[in-house]
């Protein structure tokens, strides 16, 4: 199990203290994978949980997870994850499988019978972005800040909602032996990979985000690289706070 060991017995305000809680969540024992098993996908499969999202939020909320599942399944994106090696020559994906480039990271998500498969998964709002069992339920939640920037007119304000459901669709990425998830954000035996910065379900998030700019025509496809690090923090977090610092339509890169 990829996730064996991780620390299930955390109390959730010590998950939430990782910003991203998803990633010490692992799926349970029981969980069987096998062929035609319509609890998983070989694409992702978030879907508006409309017994939690109102009549109102439902269909901007499904065309935010359209639009990161698209982008994040692209060929634009495997294109452009080659281009970030010169950046970040490996990146983290959990403690079995170590680091790898971030092509061949890109690559298990867009395999076919690689022995992983996406865990189909309803979407509702939370007070952050969590993916994983809440102790009933296998779900994803994202804030209504997230859906919030989705609605903004300024491209770069929504292409951060992309990244942050970009990054959560990962956490529903899981490995056929016992389900534990692909890509983790930390844990005390990741350490090494957030004070290095190349945490893979943060850097392949900022990718899509990137990517999803380079569709738009808000950035150059060629810029999509160099764009990448903006969102990226030191800490090995999404940088939030500079969603909204694009506006005037500058360059979306560090300076
Ligand atoms: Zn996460």
């Amino acid at each position: 199990m990829v996730n064996t060991g991780l620390a299930l017995a955390l109390p959730a305000a010590a998950l939430l203290a990782l910003g991203c809680a998803a990633t010490l969540h692992a799926a349970p024992a029981a969980v069987k994978l096998s062929t035609g098993d319509d609890r998983f996908s070989a694409r992702p499969a978030v879907h508006v949980d409309e017994s939690r999202v109102s009549p109102v939020d439902r269909e901007a909320l499904g065309g935010l997870l359209k639009a990161s599942v698209d982008v994040l399944m692209s060929d634009a994106l495997l294109a452009h994850s080659a281009a970030l090696e010169g950046t970040y020559p490996r990146i983290f994906l959990n403690p079995a499988l170590g680091y790898k480039r971030p092509a061949d990271a890109v690559g298990l998500l867009h395999a076919l019978n690689s022995g992983m498969h996406f865990r189909r998964t309803p979407v509702e709002f939370g007070r952050g972005a969590i993916t994983g069992f809440n102790g009933q339920r296998w779900r994803m939640a994202i804030s209504r800040k997230t859906l919030d920037r989705w609605l903004s007119s300024d491209p770069v304000t929504k292409s951060c909602a992309v990244n942050t459901v970009a990054h959560e669709i990962m956490h529903t990425f899981v490995a056929q032996a016992g389900g534990g998830m692909v890509f983790i954000d930390g844990g005390r035996r990741a350490r090494p990979s957030r004070s290095s910065g190349t945490t893979g379900s943060y850097v392949i998030g900022q990718l899509a985000q990137c990517t999803w700019l380079a569709e738009q025509g808000r950035i150059a496809a060629g810029d999509v690289a160099a764009c990448v690090p903006v969102f990226y923090s030191a800490g090995g977090k999404f940088a939030a706070g500079r969603c909204d610092d694009f506006a005037d339509g500058r360059p979306v890169r560090l300076s």
